[in-house]
């Protein structure tokens, strides 16, 4: 069945970067409808927002350049565009006060994603896009509409301009399967394969290590790879470390593992110590006191830190105030490998920007926008997903609009 051949926009995944794709196309007074393959929309935008929905980042062009790397000129210029202040403004209008943190993170007061996707599908709706969901997108048929499963059957969808917000492939129970590539790629678009990016890093732990201190916080700790370093707080789980500072270095881990087969992440377990600090206490007379009860008196190691210690190598330090201070301000961890693909925050991979013109227009389909995710570029956490994400659904969307507003029909 054929529906609305008559549609301006079809915009299909209704994640953040469809949903703002949606928007433009709407307030352009086009006619938009929004095709999600779940139940009900953004749902990883809403678990996003479950331990605080970080949505920018409060930074300079130049710092904004940096997180991207690599980015092509249309990256650059859509986040130039629809950067951390635009997005604060966009929240105000939605009634969501935007409150920035001490190291720049940006939140909706509320912390939840949900008023503010409340608000957001409203006035979405107000303004005209419809949503249609458990529309799973299949691929396109001989004659160029849009093919979806539905539970009444397949549908086919003809308008005037598509925009793709498929998302990455991670979180699938979340309906970023990924599995838009196969139709994409059978197509003849150009897909890289995904990566995982700001994923948990696996670590070879002891049984001990495992029994004892699997969800355990490692705080106030500054964690190294190569030139990188942060001082977020991690957590130590079963099968290796995972959130914080973890994910902001696991792209370079992911791509030194890739280079090297190997990868040694360096912890200082004690930031605000120097080393001839740590000497000096640790050589106060350890009488008949266990090395743990010594460490845990003389530096105010926690436990976890203590058993991060002695799993890499300061049980041999025992006798040596000066190694061990060394372990203590620079203890390496190697690296096993990467939490698995579908368990991490984002992906790298898919669309390639060569596919696409500066509009987001797939170079080969006029008429054919994607955005978000579903694109080949990566960015550490701390906001700066959601912003490109938003960011790029934005310019996608308003390439559609041009598109529609120059094409004759
Ligand atoms: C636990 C967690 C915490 C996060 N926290 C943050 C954070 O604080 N800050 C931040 O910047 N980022 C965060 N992210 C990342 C952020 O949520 C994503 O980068 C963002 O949601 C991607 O937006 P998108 O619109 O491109 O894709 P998605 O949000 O993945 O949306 C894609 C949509 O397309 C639908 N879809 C897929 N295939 C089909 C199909 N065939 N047919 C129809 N519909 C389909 C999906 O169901 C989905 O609704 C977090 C992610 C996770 C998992």
């Amino acid at each position: 069945m054929t529906i609305d051949a008559s549609l301006d926009a079809a915009v299909i995944g209704a994640g953040p970067a469809g949903l703002m794709a949606a928007e433009m196309i709407a307030d352009a007074g086009l006619s938009v409808a929004v095709f999600e393959a779940m139940p009900s929309p953004a749902r990883k935008f809403l678990m996003a927002g479950k331990s605080g929905l970080n949505i920018t980042h409060v930074a300079t062009p130049a710092e904004l350049a940096a997180i991207y790397p690599d980015a092509p000129a249309s990256l650059s210029q859509a986040v130039e565009a629809f950067g951390p202040d635009e997005i604060m403004a966009w929240m105000e209008q939605l009634d969501i006060q935007p409150v920035t943190g001490p190291t720049g993170r940006v939140f909706p007061r509320e912390m939840k994603a949900s008023p503010l996707l409340r608000a957001w599908l409203s006035r979405l709706t107000d303004a005209g896009a419809r949503l249609h969901t458990r529309h799973r997108w299949t691929g396109w048929n001989q004659d160029g509409a849009l093919t979806f499963d539905t539970p009444d059957g397949p549908r086919h969808v003809s308008s005037r301009t598509q925009v793709f917000a498929l998302g990455g492939g991670s979180w699938s129970r979340l309906g970023s399967d990924g599995a838009w590539r196969a139709a994409f790629q059978a197509a003849g678009i150009s897909v890289s394969p995904f990566r995982p990016s700001n994923c948990g890093l696996r670590v070879s732990w002891s049984d001990r290590m495992k029994a004892e201190f699997a969800g355990m916080p490692v705080k106030n700790v500054a964690v190294r790879f190569g030139e990188q370093a942060s001082r977020e707080e991690f957590v130590v789980t079963e099968r290796g470390v995972e959130s914080g500072a973890v994910f902001s270095l696991s792209l370079s881990v992911r791509d030194a593992l890739e280079a090297a087969g190997q990868a040694v992440l360096y912890l200082d377990l004690l930031p605000d110590l120097s080393e001839d600090e740590i000497v000096r206490r640790l050589s106060k007379p350890r009488g008949k006191q266990s090395l743990s009860n010594h460490l845990r008196k003389t530096l105010n190691l926690s436990g976890v830190k203590r058993a991060l210690l002695f799993e890499f190598g300061g049980l041999e330090a025992a006798d040596s105030p000066d190694q061990m201070a060394r372990l203590v301000k620079n203890l390496p961890v190697p690296v096993a490998g990467l939490f698995p693909i579908d368990e991490a925050i984002s992906t790298d991979g898919g669309i390639s920007f060569e596919a696409l013109d500066d509009h987001f227009m797939l170079k080969d389909r006029p008429g054919q926008f994607c955005a978000g995710e579903m694109l080949d570029w990566d960015a550490p956490t701390g906001g700066y997903l959601l912003t490109a994400c938003l960011a790029t659904g934005r310019a996608a969307g308003l390439g559609a609009v041009r598109w529609l507003k120059t094409k004759p029909v």
